[in-house]
């Protein structure tokens, strides 16, 4: 089967380029043709000079004005050149590239395509793709070219040659979904469909070409559900545990009342664990709803008991965070059991220790990683598993983790804001308890949409704060530069911050690519205050809790779904203090800001991804994703919401009318869960 064939078989890739692409998860040509682009790029139709905007990749149509003149020293030259229209003059530069000098002739038309830059304080255009003559443009016009997520040495042109390749050599006999379920939902065909998500023709295609594969991801999705479902449903309570007395009086003792959505689900948790049936709930609740308490409720019940609660979270950060304030409440509580660590990092002795003190049943309580779900845990008396966080895992994480030892009651957390029906589909296997409301003594966050020149009265602001004792967050979108994406650099960004902030501000910074000793040290001096701004890519957003920080940055909001940004502004707030979240964005297009603007009036997170989509409407081609949610690898479960209840009905239809059909779909497969 084509799955299997290794990449080198392609031509073009030898040993440096197929280590190149294993670092971005592709080894075979299968992985190679479900590498999806990650967005594309449209040769739009030119724009006036006086219309190009900062930050903008445009098209100008112009005449070639005075002399191309290229200056600048030998390690550095800079050709330059200007180029008019009705409407204006716009500087051109290149670097690197004099012998353009000899290639353009004054008075000549030429097409130019690149990223409008200001460069003291005039707009110029930065390295353009030239069209010259300009009729070369008219090949390329309204195309769609893919983007891939790139890595350093290997560039978007070399991927779409060795797709190119990969594509050509697929067998071409390898639909999956039956004809008369294609018919019914009006779907492509496979071929069709990896074809037209890479290299689309124009948008139809590609939205045609989309449908399919969200349509099917979501199909597996749902049918490896309803096996799990059919597994879970008649499981009798193995681990039948009462309310220890014990834990009223540790509820009593809470230096915070439970709010009443947290009591109700605790009461609806606590039935399941006594009841008959074994549980498999799902708790689910807005960013700052107050979680964490509930689920521990439920490990410390279940510990005090004398079996053992599980607890997993998607990241190290959020792991370390889950065990140290669990510990921190064990002690302070005065309640006599023993809590464990379990994560990835940890050396081969640390892990053994772990391990002993697991199987042997010393450790009640056990918080970790996806460390807690490989073969090497031996659980002494597993009766409980709660996921922290669920959307990030994948079903199989589910079900694995479910499986360890005997049938353990299950327990999800979920921050996503998503409606009753699509969670029904989402987590068809569980019951739902949902917490609705925000403790009492929260403060609303105070918002604000600006430009980059906002830039520095914001900075003035955070060394405000700072000077108060609070501490800052500030988010840019990408760790490393790629060619396409202009995003800032973490780490070019901490340091220019910190140079901005002088010596009595700590700034640090934190992204995926770091080790996690660093990323641990980081977090762990941020969280006592050693360190005021946290400059760092989305891994934040993930729970993590420090109450004493009040402001948070985003720097190119625009690029970020509004659901996402929404879970990002949960960091803050979260404490005492007025808090304040500024999105700046890079762009000045007012759809932009009307997009932000909703999150301005509005903390209900499934409101917010709705009108997003309403506002972008669904053939935005960009679909920055708006969550990435319980990572599937193209469908968006806002976004296509449609195509989630279609496959749904398609999935009561294949287990009603052709059951056979189930073995004709593979398994669901997830790549890969990684988080950050
Ligand atoms: P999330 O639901 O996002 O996981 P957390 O469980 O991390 O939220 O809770 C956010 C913060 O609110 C924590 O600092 C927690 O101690 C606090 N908290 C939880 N419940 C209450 C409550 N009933 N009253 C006040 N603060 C609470
Ligand atoms: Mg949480």
């Amino acid at each position: 089967m084509i799955k299997e064939t290794s990449i080198k078989e392609l031509k073009g890739i030898g040993e440096k380029t197929e280590k190149l692409f294993a670092k971005i998860g592709i080894s075979t040509v299968g992985d190679m043709i479900r590498y999806y682009p990650r967005g594309y790029d449209i040769y739009e139709e030119p724009v006036s000079i006086s219309d190009v905007r900062e930050g903008q990749v445009v098209t100008v149509n112009g005449m070639i004005f005075g002399r191309v003149q290229v200056s600048g020293n030998r390690s550095l030259q800079v050709t330059t050149m200007h180029v008019k229209d009705l409407t204006g003059t716009l500087k051109v530069i290149w670097f690197r590239m004099p012998y353009l000098r000899n290639t353009f002739q004054k008075g000549g038309a030429v097409t130019l395509r690149g990223k409008i830059v200001r460069k003291r304080n005039e707009l110029v255009m930065e390295h353009p793709e030239v069209f010259y003559p300009p009729e070369q443009y008219d090949g390329k016009k309204n195309t769609l070219q893919p983007i891939y997520g790139l890595t350093a040495g290997l560039s978007n042109h070399a991927i779409m040659k060795a797709m190119h390749q990969a594509l050509d050599g697929m067998d071409l006999t390898r639909e999956r979904l039956p004809k008369e379920l294609r018919m019914r939902y009006e779907l492509a065909e496979y071929n069709y469909a990896v074809r037209g998500i890479h290299f689309p023709e124009d948008k139809a295609v590609f939205m045609h070409a989309r449908k399919r594969l969200v349509f099917e991801e979501f199909l597996q999705f749902i049918l490896a559900i309803r096996k799990l479902k059919d597994k879970n449903e008649k499981l009798e309570n193995e681990y039948v545990i009462p309310v220890h007395p014990d834990i009223d009086a540790f509820i009593a003792k809470l230096p915070y009342k439970l709010t009443n959505a947290q009591k109700k689900v605790w009461k609806e948790i606590a039935a399941d664990m006594a009841g008959e049936m074994t549980m498999s709930r799902l708790v689910q609740g807005d960013v700052g709803s107050g979680k964490t308490i509930v689920a521990v409720l439920a490990l410390f019940n279940t510990a005090l008991s004398g079996c053992q609660g599980a607890m997993m979270a998607p990241t190290e950060v959020l792991a370390r965070q889950h065990y140290a304030s669990i510990c921190n409440m064990l002690e302070t509580y005065d309640i006599p059991v023993k809590a464990v660590l379990l994560t990835g990092s940890m050396t081969a002795k640390e892990k053994r220790r772990a391990y002993d003190r697991i199987e042997c049943g010393f450790a009640k309580i056990i918080i970790g990683t996806h460390a807690l779900i490989q073969d090497a845990v031996n659980y002494d008396n597993l009766a409980l598993v709660v996921t922290d966080e669920q959307h990030r895992f994948g079903v199989k994480q589910r079900e694995s983790f479910a499986q360890k030892g005997g049938t353990p009651h299950v327990l999800v957390m979920s921050a996503t804001p998503i409606p009753r029906t699509l969670a029904i589909i989402l987590y068809g296997e569980l019951d739902i308890s949902v917490i609705d409301e925000l403790p009492a003594n929260r403060i609303p966050i105070k918002n604000c949409v600006v430009d980059t020149g906002y830039r520095q009265t914001a900075y003035q602001f955070m060394k405000k704060q700072i000077a108060e004792g609070r501490q800052c967050y500030v988010i840019c979108p990408m760790v490393e530069e790629s060619e396409n994406m202009e995003a800032e650099n973490v780490t070019d960004y901490s340091r220019m911050l910190q140079d901005e902030m002088g010596a009595d501000v700590q700034v640090g910074c934190l992204h995926g690519k770091m080790k996690q000793v660093y990323k641990d040290e980081i977090m762990q001096q941020f969280a006592e205050n050693q360190i005021q701004i946290l400059v760092s890519t989305t891994v934040i957003e993930v729970g993590i809790d420090v109450p004493n920080a009040t402001v948070m940055l985003i720097e190119n909001a625009e690029r970020f779904g509004l659901a996402q940004l929404h879970q990002l502004r949960g960091r803050v707030g979260r404490g005492a203090y007025q808090s304040y979240c500024i999105f700046m964005t890079g762009s000045d297009a007012k759809e932009t800001k009307k997009r932000l603007d909703i999150l301005n009036h509005s903390n209900d997170g499934f409101k917010i991804a709705s009108e997003d989509l309403k506002l972008r409407g669904p053939g935005d081609l960009f679909g920055i994703r708006q969550s990435g949610l319980m990572d599937f690898k193209i469908g968006d479960i806002y976004q296509d919401a449609a195509i989630l209840q279609m496959a749904n009905e398609a999935a009561d239809w294949i287990l009603e009318e052709y059951p056979e059909w189930l073995k004709k779909i593979p398994d669901y497969e997830r790549t890969s869960s990684v988080i950050i």
